[in-house]
């Protein structure tokens, strides 16, 4: 084992391995880069080449090509040398250890399934209607190839037949997540039920004889699909992203992906990477786009940095990948609600992990992908020019809001200051704390109070997380919730008190704890403060318990079916009584959480907190 050692580190050059995983530059003799072991803004991490070794002087962690390899890919060391025997063209004279080798034949036969979707896809069944879909969508061939698309056919064991034909045993198969397990009853009656109301009644009743003749319980989990592998760093195919075919059948999921396996694990892929990776380095940052397709086509466009998550939000361990290949991000998602949402969480999770994340604006095309299709010269110009995150959401902030009015104020400067509080550099933090104040026109120091805010709360629900204070907190609720759902039920009994609680800001933040009152004050204009036409437009749930607070308060005012005859005083007394007791509740909860606070700033020494907390106090009490 030694002269196996040795031998592959002689062959192998220490930059060219960690180069394959981090964005290297040259600093005299050495290398250096960001370390993908810990959280840095200014690289630590040395690479001498001269000596074959790497150390990082943030965290102290170092070694060879061995111990790089093992810590960064989360290997047994002789999993490690595995690998790094097969770059150096080594073979091991002793070797087998099972876990490793489970994982081989799993990588394996993910390989071959590809290989078989690809043939499908160029000679098969997917020839022509499936080449045709892709080259109407603008791919060419040597775009599909690239991504090695494939198609799997209709049927129910035809990858499974392939790979039991070439020795694979079912329980190695079902591994990579390509097979499916069901009771043989169940789809008997789910091939039944669709025979009631399908005329391939007979066709589905042969299959499925057909299928009980093999004798198991498997079938193949993509069935008519279009399949776009997905692969490590590396190139290795891990899993896939299934898309319904053209004409097939739409009422399923849009896209199937493998489930988690041993080797699929979906928060830490991302797709394109391993086709992107010496493109992010060189250019120095990656585009992140919503999906596969967008990825393709954007790669056929030029612009080959590209990569998107594949079905999750962006999570902590895809940035912690891509950190290390660049510590510069463009995000380009879909502009509609759930896209500006996304958006804004990602941006979050960037400024925590230190990656500078900038927005590109589409101006033509619903996504990426329409936009490489119809005018590629204007994607590469919107991506071009990219602008920063921050600036984005001040732009988008501003425009939801009157900054001329001191409650819209209040709303901006909360919804900014939560993203500026997750910066964790200290010298932008302070920029954009100064550029709001000059924008809002208001003292920077009211600013810089409220971010404390921000920073306790966000400290003190995350300790509140793990301890099991929660149920006291629902306690000191429960008069709180009574009362808000009093308010509300009021609204809904009458049209003008609905219409005048929009007027009354200084309630707005304790109206917002209630989802249900929430959507009232958000929509009740729509349906003119119309309990009908309210109700009629909401979903099943909300509608029960809007009804049930209707009917209660209607009961508890004495009221019939005729509201005309109600005098509005009545109203008006109700709504005065419901709206002290809300500001005396809220301010014995505010007092609670204050004193809360107080304690925890206390034993965790943090001055600041206990200052600012003291004069809240005062401010209360007076
Ligand atoms: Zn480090």
């Amino acid at each position: 084992m030694n002269t196996d050692l040795r031998e592959i580190k002689n062959r192998l050059n220490i930059v060219d391995v960690l180069g394959e995983y981090l964005r290297l530059e040259k600093a005299g003799a050495n290398y250096r880069a960001l370390c993908p072991f810990h959280n840095e803004k200014s690289p630590s991490f040395m690479v001498s080449e001269e000596k074959q070794m790497w150390h990082c002087f943030g965290c102290g962690k170092g070694g060879d090509i061995f111990s790089f390899v093992m810590e960064i890919e989360g290997l047994e060391f002789r999993e490690a040398l595995k690998i790094l025997a097969e770059k150096a063209g080594v073979t091991l004279a002793s070797y087998n250890p099972q876990k490793a080798e489970q994982k081989n034949r799993t990588l394996e036969i993910l390989e071959l399934a590809t290989k078989f979707y690809e043939v499908q896809l160029w000679k098969g069944a997917g020839k022509t209607k499936i080449m045709d879909y892709l080259k109407d969508r603008g791919l060419n061939d040597e775009t599909i190839k690239i991504f090695r698309l494939g198609y799997a056919p209709n049927g129910w064991r035809n990858v499974l037949s392939f790979l039991l034909e070439r020795g694979f045993s079912i329980g190695e198969i079902e591994r990579t997540g390509l097979l499916v397990k069901k009771e043989a009853a169940q789809i008997s009656n789910s091939l039944r039920r669709g025979g009631l109301i399908s005329n391939q009644c007979q066709n589905l009743n042969d299959q499925y004889t057909e299928y009980k003749k093999s004798n198991t319980n498997y079938y193949d989990r993509f069935r008519d699909r279009i399949i776009f592998p997905i692969c490590d760093y590396s190139g290795k195919v891990l899993g896939y992203s299934a898309r319904v075919a053209p004409g097939g059948d739409e009422s399923q999921a849009k896209y199937v992906n493998s489930p988690e396996t041993e080797v699929y694990h979906k928060s830490k892929i991302l797709y394109g990477i391993d086709k992107a990776k010496g493109e992010i380095k060189q250019k120095d940052f990656a585009l992140l786009v919503e999906g596969n397709m967008d990825v393709i086509a954007s790669y056929q466009a030029g612009i080959k940095n590209v990569v998107a998550v594949s079905g999750t939000a962006l999570t902590s361990d895809q940035l912690d990948i891509l950190k290390r290949y660049t510590k510069n991000l463009k995000m380009l998602f879909d502009m509609d609600a759930a896209g500006e949402a996304a958006t804004r969480k990602s941006i979050k999770l960037c400024l925590e992990k230190n990656i500078s994340a900038q927005i590109v604006i589409l101006s033509i095309g619903k996504d990426a992908a329409d936009a490489a299709k119809n005018d590629p010269q204007k994607l590469l110009a919107a991506v071009a020019q990219a602008k920063s995150a921050m600036e984005y959401l001040f732009q988008k902030t501003f425009s939801l809001y009157d900054k001329n009015k001191v409650e819209d104020k209040k709303k901006i400067s909360q919804s900014l200051l939560e993203i500026v509080e997750s910066m964790s550099d200290a010298v932008e933090k302070s920029h954009w704390v100064k550029k709001l104040a000059a924008e809002l026109d208001v003292a920077e120091s009211a600013l810089t109070d409220e971010l404390k805010k921000v920073k306790l709360t966000n400290r003190i629900s995350a300790n509140e997380k793990n301890q099991a204070g929660e149920v006291a907190r629902i306690n000191n609720r429960q008069k709180i919730d009574i009362l808000l759902e009093e308010l509300a039920g009021l609204m809904l009994v009458s049209e003008n008190i609905w219409e005048d609680i929009l007027k009354k800001n200084e309630y707005q933040s304790y109206f917002s704890r209630d989802s249900l009152l929430d959507l009232m004050l958000k929509r009740g204009r729509e349906f003119d403060f119309n309990f009908d036409k309210f109700s009629g437009a909401i979903d099943r749930e909300t509608r029960s318990l809007a009804e049930k607070l209707f009917f209660r308060k209607k009961f508890r005012l004495g009221l019939n079916n005729s509201l005309e005859e109600t005098p509005a005083d009545d109203f008006q007394k109700e709504l005065i009584s419901i709206l002290d007791g809300l500001k005396e509740e809220f301010k014995k909860i505010k007092l609670k959480q204050i004193a809360k606070d107080l304690k925890l700033a206390e034993e965790r020494k943090d001055k600041d907190a206990v200052k600012f907390l003291q004069g809240e106090l005062r401010k209360i009490l007076s």
